[in-house]
């Protein structure tokens, strides 16, 4: 269950941060971690760092963007050392922890995301996440350490899953639900579906690329919030074309007149 879940570190500056992560994550169970194009990786510093949990780094997988690191997923978790960056669900570490192991426990694979030490996380990936986590620190010192942020998470998935291995029945009870339940769509997935969306609105002109008025984020936000299965996706694909195809024959028609 644990192995479904990916720790993904955005832009990482200091390689002292990627060792400290690595270590965190170890320490509570948990394997996976993606680097969006890190500035040092790999270093002595995040070898030295992850002190002895230095298969972590060696098993890491770089990629160039979030998107590529996000592949597969479907249940994204963005943190923020900002409450409400950008209106969106909210959830403290210890329910992202229960959600988390959740969803993993239904097959789900999960990521969790973590911005640049100086910036964080830009809004638009903020908007690629489901839920947002925020760690109540103090708000006037509210940032975290990066590898601090990761320990925190890790820690709190880590109780949640103890609770649910401790209790055979919550685990079983989590696979019946998974062989119900229909499959989720992944986050690729959905980024193709939100490029279709976007493609359908430009063209019955509902959405004018010149004034967008955030459309995009808030149909995102939507659709985000409502666990889309691969089925009902392709329902949504297929109304789309439809529309799209609609629309042309509208525009012919008026041509003709
Ligand atoms: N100045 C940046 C701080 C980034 S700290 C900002 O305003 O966003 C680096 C990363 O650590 C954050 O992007 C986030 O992933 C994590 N982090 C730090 N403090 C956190 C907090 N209180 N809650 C959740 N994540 C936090």
């Amino acid at each position: 269950m644990l192995q479904n879940i990916r720790v993904v570190l955005v832009n990482t500056s200091h390689p002292g941060n990627i060792g400290g992560a690595a270590r965190a994550m170890k320490n509570m169970g948990l394997s996976r971690l993606v680097l969006v194009g890190p500035r040092i990786f790999p270093s002595a510093e995040a070898d030295a760092r992850a002190s002895g949990a230095t298969d972590i780094l060696e098993n890491a997988q770089v990629v160039a963007t979030l998107e590529e690191a996000l592949i597969g997923c479907s249940l994204v978790f963005g943190t923020s050392a900002r409450d409400r960056r950008i209106p969106w669900p909210l959830l403290d570490p210890r329910e992202s922890g229960v959600k988390v192991v959740e969803e993993a426990g239904r097959g789900a694979e999960i990521a969790l995301v973590f911005g640049r030490e100086d910036s964080g996380l830009t809004n638009d990936e903020l908007q690629r996440c489901h839920y947002h986590v925020h760690i109540p620190s103090d708000p006037d010192f509210s940032s975290l350490n990066l590898a601090t942020a990761v320990q925190v998470l890790s820690y709190e998935v880590r109780m949640s899953w103890l609770a649910a291995v401790g209790q055979p029945s919550k685990v079983e009870k989590h696979e019946v639900a998974s062989t119900r339940s229909e499959e989720l769509a992944t986050m690729d997935e959905m980024e193709r579906f939100y490029g279709h969306l976007e493609q359908t609105l430009v063209a019955i002109d509902f959405l004018d690329p010149e004034k967008p008025r955030h459309l995009m984020a808030r149909l995102r936000r939507l659709y985000g919030r409502s666990s889309v299965s691969r089925a009902e996706m392709n329902i949504l694909r297929g109304i789309l074309t439809e529309t799209e195809k609609a629309a042309r024959g509208e525009l012919l028609k008026r041509k003709d007149q």
